[in-house]
Formats: structure tokens, sequence, C-alpha cells
């Protein structure tokens, strides 16, 4: 069938390969790839409109970013709603990655969920201390990828139309999830395979997956470690997991970082012992962490 190039047909960017995205169109849910500068900005996700060779992007809901080794800022997905938070028995995630993903993914506008992958491996001490500490703030999901137990909870937590990504610590079973949830990925690594004739890996290319019960998902190769997330301190104090409120119970300023302020609805609930004291520690410790690397930011910028 001949394409019409003189109307605006919108769609959503479904993987990128750098010099061209591939987009899914809304209205029939065809595909076709269009060519892009390596710099347009565009990454998996967005909503654009393509006429003929043109491509305009429509303004984005949600941006899920990473911050790398050298403290650049990269632009990851457009447009998501939920971000999977994996952890596992083996191997343990850094100190506080939990807390900071939290915060990150609520500052981006984005609901976090976590994900107790590895269950078939000893996790119920785990899988206990992570509910009782997490289990009123976020959706929980006990599984195992590889041994496909307990998936289906997962599945219908996408199924209403939600497009989310994994993150965690290398090696804690997010590619394995992909797959357990999204048994297409390995067939089409090997059609896009087809394709290549160079024989490079196509590996580094972002995609987004239909989930056959409903759903999205972004895989975004290389986004790994989300502990790199900077957070800010305003940030932590506003979505620390555990503080959530209900409204009634708010502190006296707005800006409010629970440490010494007066009026603080935090720390009343410390004292009376709705929040626990360990969490409040863990909380003012990362604080001071978050604190810190802002002062580091600042004499970074003064020296350049
Ligand atoms: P990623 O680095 O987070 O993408 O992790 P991978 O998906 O590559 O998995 C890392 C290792 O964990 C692999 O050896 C997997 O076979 C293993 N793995 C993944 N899911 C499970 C699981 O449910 N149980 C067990 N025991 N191992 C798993
Ligand atoms: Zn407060």
């Amino acid at each position: 069938m001949k394409r019409d190039d003189s109307i605006d047909r919108q769609g959503v960017i479904v993987a990128h390969y750098g010099v061209a995205v591939e987009v899914a169109f809304a209205a029939d849910g065809q595909r076709c790839a269009v060519r892009v500068k390596r710099s347009s900005g565009h990454v998996i996700g967005d909503e654009v409109v393509v006429k003929g060779e043109v491509l305009r992007r429509l303004p984005r809901k949600t941006e899920l970013r990473r911050r790398d080794a050298t403290g650049n800022i990269h632009l990851l997905a457009a447009n998501l709603d939920l971000l999977g938070i994996v952890v596992a028995p083996l191997p343990i995630s850094p100190p506080n990655f939990l807390d900071r993903a939290i915060v990150a993914a609520r500052s981006a506008d984005l609901v976090p969920f976590l994900v107790i992958n590895k269950v078939d491996l000893d996790s119920s001490a785990l899988v206990d201390s992570l509910r009782a500490t997490y289990g009123a703030s976020i959706a929980i999901f006990p599984l195992s990828a590889a041994r496909k137990i307990g998936l289906d909870p997962l599945r219908a937590h996408f199924s209403s139309g939600h497009r989310g990504a994994f993150v965690g610590t290398t090696g804690v079973g997010k590619s394995s999830l992909l797959n357990a949830l999204c048994p297409a990925i390995a067939l089409r690594v090997g059609e896009l395979n087809d394709y290549n004739d160079k024989g490079c890996h196509t590996t580094t290319v972002s995609t987004l997956h239909l989930l056959p019960d409903g759903g999205e998902l972004v895989d975004t190769p290389g986004f790994q470690d989300f502990g790199m997330v900077a957070i800010s301190a305003p940030e932590l104090a506003a979505y620390f997991p555990g503080f959530e409120e209900n409204g009634v119970n708010a502190c006296r300023f707005r800006n409010c970082r629970h440490r010494s302020e007066p009026a603080c609805a935090v720390i009343a609930r410390v004292e009376q012992g709705t929040i626990l004291e360990e969490r409040y520690r863990t909380y003012l410790q990362l604080l001071d962490e978050v604190e810190a690397s802002v002062v580091d930011e600042r004499q970074r910028d003064w020296k350049n």
C-alpha cells in the first residue's frame, strides 16, 4: 500500500537505532522507520507526528533519566508511568539503593513498584523485611523470572495500559524478567540481526515492547544502576518511602526537611512511634549524603 505523505500520522517511537527511529502508528499499529539526526534528542516512548520524512516530537508527560559515572545526565525514555525496581537475595543491592530509586521515580512522576526476584533462592527473610518496610508505600511482587513463578500479579499490574521499565543492580535478573514477560523479545532480537549485515551486536538498541496481556515495557540496554541518579534534598524530604502523608498532619513548613524544624509532622510521628526510629535514621543519613553531594557539585561548577 502506498503511503500518503501529505497527512500527519501520530505514533510512538518504539525503537531507536541512533540515526533512525521506528515509529508505531496509533491508528493502525503499522510501523515504519524514519531517519533522524544523531543528536535529535528523541527517545523511546516519545509521541511523534510523522509527515512524509519529517518527524515532530510532541510534549512529554514524563522523562526517565540516568546519570553516568562522569556525572552527565542521559535521557533514556519518555512518557513512562511505572518504574519497576528489581532486587534479589543475590546480588544484594547497594545500601539505600531502594530508597533512592523510589525517591527518584516519584520525583520523575513515575509510580515505583518493587520486584523481589529469585524467590526460588532462600529469600523469605528478605521478602518479610521489605514488606514490613515498604508494603504500605509501594506494590511488591515477589517472583522468580527464571522459574516463571509469581509473574501473573505483575502482568496484571501492567495490563490496564501502563508503560514501565526495570532498574536494578547488574545480576538481579532484569533481562530474565523482560524475557519472561515478553517472550517475543528473543524472537525480535533474531529478526533485527537478520538486517545487520555487518554482524554487529544489536544490543545497544533501545526498544519498547508490547506485553501480551496489555501494557508496555521499555528496554534500555546500559541502564543498569539507577543508584547513580541524583536526587535533591527537597525531593528526598517530599518522597522518602514511609513518610507519606494523608494531608492531615503536614509539616508547618512546606519545604520542611524533617531535621529540626518546628512543628515537623515527621518528627512527631517518630516520637509517636508510627515512623520507626531506624527508618528516620536512614532518612537523615541519606539527607546528609544528598546535601553533601550538592555542595560537591557547586564546588565542581565553581572550579569549571
Ligand atoms: P540483569 O543483569 O539484571 O539483567 O540480570 P540477568 O537477567 O542477566 O540475570 C543474572 C543472573 O541471575 C543470570 O545468571 C540468571 O540466570 C539469574 N536469574 C535470573 N532470574 C533468576 C531467578 O528467578 N532465580 C535464580 N536462581 N536465578 C535467576
Ligand atoms: Zn517535617
